[in-house]
């Protein structure tokens, strides 16, 4: 879809800056590659897996999403992590696509409303399955920066709410834009269970 803006501003391949095309040919490659499991730091006690390393287009492409607010970009990401969801599926790892409820990890309301939307939920959104909008978290007063990894845990843990007390109706799995330690899923997860919400699994569209 091309729009008046475009006459205006030149659109750019979101994966490596190349003009003329949102995603190009070669990023597009680069991002299908199946997702792997990977190991947080934190331990947690449900398979997590990422469509890719925290790196050339998936980088670009989160950062695009999440510090320029560029929409147009995020269904080509919701492509990519429903592509990686049923390539789980196919191998029996996790039921089929339209079988799940996403959860998309939390962010705080005002990051959300000053970024132009939460990215993730929209994420999970334009995957066009069913996505369940249950986490929220609650800000704190002191900035996550310079703090180790340790306080980051203990700053995060406890700070991640369940919206509402509505059961997804399928199998959750959460869902996020990078893996850094797997403290944001660790706390998602435990909230979540506090509310008798079973999950699954976990996928990001990167891991650090
Ligand atoms: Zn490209």
């Amino acid at each position: 879809m091309s729009g008046p803006v475009e006459w205006l501003l030149p659109v750019h391949c979101a994966g490596c800056r190349a003009p003329g095309v949102r995603v190009c040919a070669r990023c597009e490659r680069a991002l299908a590659r199946p997702p792997e499991l990977v190991m947080p730091t934190v331990a947690l006690d449900i398979p997590v897996w990422s469509c890719g390393p925290y790196g050339g287009p998936h980088r670009r492409i989160i950062l695009d999403m999440k510090e320029r607010g560029r929409v147009d970009v995020i269904p080509h990401a919701a492509a990519v992590l429903r592509a990686a969801l049923e390539y789980l599926a196919a191998r029996g790892e996790l039921p089929e696509p339209q079988e799940l409820s996403l959860v998309p990890a939390p962010t705080t309301r005002k990051h959300a409303r000053q970024r132009g939307g939460d990215h993730v939920a929209a994420l999970c959104r334009h995957t066009r399955l069913h996505t369940a909008e249950l986490l929220f978290r609650i800000p704190r007063a002191r900035d996550s920066v310079g703090m180790s990894a340790a306080e980051r845990r203990r700053s995060l843990s406890g700070s991640v709410r369940v919206a509402r007390a509505v059961r997804p109706p399928y199998a959750s799995v959460l869902v996020d834009d990078v893996l850094t330690t797997g403290s944001t899923l660790a706390a998602s997860r435990a909230a979540l269970a506090y509310a008798g919400v079973a999950v699954i699994g976990a996928i990001t569209l990167a891991a650090a």
